[in-house]
C-alpha cells in the first residue's frame, strides 16, 4: 500500500491573527486576546508575535502580561468570528482534499495522499496552502507532514512552528534524527503526570520511550502503555475522518414530562438525564459534538411557551457532565420560570470521537472512563441498573422511562 501523506495545518497565534486581519491599525502593535480585559486577573488567551517579544505568555495572567508589555492592546474574544474563520479555512482546504478534519478550532488534518498526482508533491501543496491562507484571511499557516497524523501533529509542534519556512516534515526517515530527541513532555498526548512518571522510570526523551522495553510498558498501564510506545515509534493508525463541518448531523433526545415542572431543582434532574442519554448516544456512535441545544416547551399548546437556544463549545465532547453543564448554563440564562411539560437536550455539529485517542493520556480520560463504565453497565444490565442519585427523586424519570423501553418517552 502507498504510504500516506497527512497534513496537520495550524494558525500561527489564531485569535490574535484574525484580530489584526479585521483591524489593520494593530498590524505592528502587541495585541492580545483576553477574557476579560477589565480584570488584570483574567487570563491571555492569545498574544501576537509583537506581544510574546515583550516576554507575553499564553495562558498567563493579563495583569502580569501588562506589566511586561504596557502598551498592549488588549482584545475581548469573538468566537463566533474566530469560528467563522476557522470555517472559511476549512474551505481553503477542502480545495486540495476531500479528507479534511477540524481538530480544533485552529488545526485542521488533511490526507492529501490521494491529490498528489493532481496537486504536486508534498511540500509544493503545502506552500500553497500557506499562500492561499495568506492571502485570503491574513493569516500565517504552519504544515507539519507525516505518514500519520502523530508524526504530521509533531512535525508541527515540534519544528514547523518554529523553523522560517513554516513547514516540516517527520518520516521514518528522519523520525530518530528529529522526534526522539525532543523531551519526553513535548510528545503529543503526554500530559504533566505521564511525562513525570515517564521522567522517574528513566525516560528524558521520546526517543528513551521509544526504546524503552515495550514488556514492561505493557505491565504497567495495560494497552495504553503499548499505544504510548507505539507512538514514540511513529507508529498510529487513525485515520484522517472528513467532517461536513456544517453538518445537518445531530443527535436529540425529547422529553414529554407526566406533569407542569415548574422548580428549577426537578428540571435540572431531567436535564441531566436527557444529557446522559444524548452523551451515551453520541458515545456508542463514536461521536462527539460542539454544539449544545436545548428546548422547553409549556404544556398549553394553545398558547405556546418556551424556547430553543444553543451554543457552540470550543472543543467537542461527548462527556455527559460537559453537556450537562453547558445545556443547564443555557437553561439558567433563558428560562423565564413559566411552568415546562416538555424539555429536549441535543448535541450537533459532530465529529469522530476518534481524534481523540492522541490525547489518550491527558485528563479526559478518566471522565471517559467514568462515561463508557456507566454505558456499559446500562447496555449489559439494562437502563435503570444505573443512575444519577438526583434521579431518585420524585422529579426523576429515567426508572420510569426504563421500564417503558419502547414507550413514547423513547
Ligand atoms: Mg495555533
Amino acid at each position: 500500500m502507498k504510504n500516506k501523506v497527512i497534513f496537520l495545518v495550524d494558525m500561527e497565534s489564531f485569535y490574535v491573527s484574525v484580530e489584526k486581519a479585521d483591524h489593520l491599525e494593530l498590524n505592528n502593535r502587541p495585541v492580545i486576546v483576553s477574557g476579560d480585559p477589565e480584570r488584570r486577573s483574567g487570563v491571555v488567551l492569545a498574544a501576537c508575535s509583537v506581544a510574546k517579544k515583550h516576554g507575553v505568555k499564553n495562558a498567563s495572567r493579563l495583569g502580569e502580561a501588562q506589566l511586561k508589555c504596557p502598551n498592549a492592546v488588549v482584545i475581548r474574544p469573538r468566537m463566533q468570528k474566530y469560528l467563522e474563520v476557522s470555517l472559511q479555512i476549512t474551505n481553503v482546504l477542502e480545495r486540495f482534499t476531500d479528507q479534511v478534519e477540524p481538530y480544533s478550532i485552529d488545526e485542521q488534518f488533511l490526507d492529501v495522499t490521494g491529490s498528489q498526482n493532481l496537486l504536486g508533491l508534498p511540500w509544493e501543496m503545502a506552500k500553497n496552502i500557506q499562500e492561499i491562507i495568506k492571502k485570503e484571511t491574513q493569516i500565517q499557516a504552519r504544515v507539519g507532514i507525516g505518514p500519520n497524523k502523530f508524526l504530521a501533529k509533531m512535525a508541527c509542534e515540534g519544528f514547523a512552528k518554529k523553523n522560517a519556512s513554516g513547514i516540516f516534515e517527520l518520516n521514518a526517515n528522519n523520525m530518530k534524527q528529529f522526534m526522539w530527541t525532543l523531551p519526553i513532555d513535548k510528545m503529543h498526548g503526554v500530559g504533566e503526570r505521564m511525562s513525570e512518571h515517564l521522567c522517574k522510570m528513566g525516560m528524558r526523551t521520546i526517543g528513551d520511550l521509544a526504546t524503552y522495553p515495550l514488556s514492561t510498558l505493557k505491565k504497567r498501564w495495560g494497552i495504553p502503555g503499548q499505544v504510548l510506545w507505539e507512538t514514540a515509534n511513529g507508529i498510529d493508525a487513525s485515520p484522517v475522518i472528513a467532517d461536513s463541518h456544517s453538518n445537518q448531523k445531530a443527535i436529540g433526545h425529547a422529553m414529554t414530562l407526566p406533569r407542569d415542572y415548574s422548580s428549577k431543582s426537578d428540571i435540572k434532574v431531567v436535564l441531566l438525564e436527557l444529557c446522559e442519554e444524548v452523551c451515551r448516544r453520541a458515545r456508542s456512535a463514536s461521536v462527539m459534538g460542539r454544539t449544545v441545544s436545548i428546548s422547553v416547551h409549556g404544556a398549553n399548546v394553545g398558547s405556546p411557551t418556551g424556547f430553543h437556544r444553543q451554543v457552540t463549545l470550543l472543543n467537542t465532547t461527548n462527556n455527559t457532565m460537559d453537556v450537562y453543564r453547558t445545556a443547564l448554563e443555557l437553561f439558567e440564562r433563558f428560562w423565564d420560570c413559566v411552568p415546562i411539560r416538555r424539555i429536549s437536550a441535543g448535541l450537533s455539529n459532530l465529529c469522530s470521537a476518534d481524534s481523540v485517542q492522541l490525547d489518550l493520556f491527558n485528563n479526559v480520560i478518566r471522565k471517559r472512563d467514568l462515561d463508557y463504565t456507566v454505558d456499559s453497565i446500562k447496555n449489559r444490565f439494562g437502563d435503570a441498573a444505573i443512575v444519577h442519585a438526583s434521579s431518585l427523586t420524585d422529579a426523576g424519570q429515567a426508572y420510569h422511562r426504563a421500564a417503558t423501553i419502547g414507550g413514547h418517552y423513547k
